[in-house]
């Protein structure tokens, strides 16, 4: 151990900057760490100078804001509190798919961003665009959120991950000393389910001795289902982090359980990285303020303390490409109140977000189906949203909104990956709906499995 702690400590900083292209990574954790001392007041008041900030350079720097900003008479060197923002309309998806161009900043070049894809969750695909300084900023922020679930850099986090782009095909020997001496972030793909498998992930597992699992719920709850006793058991093993879905208690019960430790829930997206996080007293969610400025509305109205509404984020370090009022397309409420961890990162409670099924193979495996959506809006051409239903095993349904109407090469996309997928499956039928409806819940459900449980039984007896 002695040895892997000189080599992280030596090459740990150059890795990060130079291969990784995480600049100041270790100064940025550091310095986020010292917010968790601040009280209340510091941090809001260090969020109205961010933001202000923001405001001002999407003003000067983006054609899109200025024009925006313009017509709404907002001016962004006179914001005194976010009060204000209910001037500004929200910015959807839909905007930033069609002015793309116009959201980015013109003092920003090209070799200080990268550009990334989000979409799978939400079943609308959309590229957006960070700058390396933000890009470092996030990794730093879900650092401290890990450190509130007993996570450091000396320890390892393991991914047991639906999201196959996340995935590097055929890693070579430096990534793989990497991963094992620097990073520490080994990704155990759970995507498809089944017995061999299982036991081949709880071998790694077991291997790796994480101090944190990072996860999202449907798969950590689907691996434990098809493991000896429903559990493996890791020594050094601090906390499960989930993300990605909302964490029912049912799950919260079985990943504890099974894998004997505390589990953290946590919101983050493509878009912004960590934007809340659970502390270990459990009760709600710590926003991080000092990356980002979220509302809580109804159709642009700032809603009051504790009512219940539509989440709006505004990420105060993308100078790249400002985000102001996006709609993430997640429901929550502002908790009241301080947390007794002794945290004052205000705090983020009922997060209603997306959800999914999971699918069942002719065999009775399980192909958990946000690994499906995830590479086939992620991956795939651009399409309208996307909802799969599986109705039974042999067919599946998907859904598109026309914008735009998928043509024959998009279908035929589709087609062969759930083909390829899902054993016993022979026919994909598509449908162009008008709107997606969500659930009862206000869940919005990118993947539905109609398949009765009594045959899923049956499949797996
Ligand atoms: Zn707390």
């Amino acid at each position: 151990m002695a040895f892997a702690g000189i080599v992280r400590k030596t090459l740990g900083p150059y890795y990060y900057s130079r291969r990784l292209n995480i600049p100041n990574l270790f100064a940025n954790f550091k310095e986020y760490r010292e917010h968790d001392n601040w009280s209340r007041e510091q941090l809001l008041a260090y969020q109205h100078e961010q933001m202000k900030k923001m405001l001002v350079h999407a003003y000067r720097h983006t054609k899109y804001y200025r024009e925006l900003f313009d017509e709404c008479s907002f001016d962004p060197e006179k914001y005194k509190s976010s009060e204000q923002l209910n001037q500004l309309p929200i910015l959807t998806k839909d905007i930033i798919r069609d002015r793309l161009d116009d959201l980015m900043a013109d003092d920003i070049g090209e070799n200080e961003c990268y550009d990334s894809f989000t979409g799978g969750t939400s079943g609308v695909k959309m590229q957006f665009y960070q700058d390396l300084v933000c890009r470092s900023r996030r990794v730093a922020m879900q650092w401290r959120s890990d450190n509130w679930a007993g996570w450091d850099p000396d320890t390892t986090v393991a991914y047991v991950w639906p999201a196959i782009q996340d995935l590097m095909e055929n890693p070579g020997w430096k990534h793989r000393l990497a991963v094992k001496y620097i990073t520490r972030n080994p990704i155990f793909y759970a995507g498809f389910m089944d017995h061999e498998r299982a036991a081949r992930i709880k071998e790694e597992l077991t291997s790796v001795n994480p101090t944190i699992i990072r996860c999202f719920p449907t798969p950590a709850v689907t691996l434990l289902e098809y493991v000896a006793d429903n559990r493996i058991d890791l020594p050094n093993l601090k906390g499960v982090i989930t993300t990605g879905e909302p964490l029912y208690p049912h799950q919260t019960e079985a990943i504890e359980q099974g894998f004997n430790a505390e589990v953290f829930n946590l919101y983050a997206s493509r878009e912004f990285g960590t934007t809340a996080a659970e502390c270990a007293a459990h009760k709600d969610l710590h926003i991080a303020v000092d990356s980002v400025l979220l509302e809580i509305t109804d159709r642009g109205r700032q809603l009051p303390l504790g009512q219940h509404g539509e989440i709006l984020i505004t990420d105060l370090h993308n100078y790249a490409m400002p985000f102001i009022r996006y709609q993430v397309g997640d429901y929550g409420q502002l908790a009241e109140g301080d947390c007794s961890c002794g945290l004052n990162y205000p705090l983020l409670k009922n997060v209603v977000g997306r959800a999914s099924d999971n699918f069942i193979d002719a065999d009775g495996n399980t192909i958990v189906a946000i690994s499906l959506v995830l590479h086939l809006v992620d991956n795939g051409p651009k399409v309208g949203q996307v909802q799969i239903v599986q109705k039974s095993v042999a067919e599946v349904l998907v859904r598109f909104t026309p914008d735009p109407i998928p043509d024959e090469s998009v279908k035929r996309f589709y087609e062969e990956h759930l083909m390829r997928s899902v054993k016993g499956l022979q026919t994909v039928k598509f449908d162009i709906v008008d709107k997606i409806e969500p659930e009862k819940s206000g869940k919005y459900k990118f993947a539905i499995c109609e398949i009765d449980p009594q045959e899923i039984r049956r499949l797996r007896a």
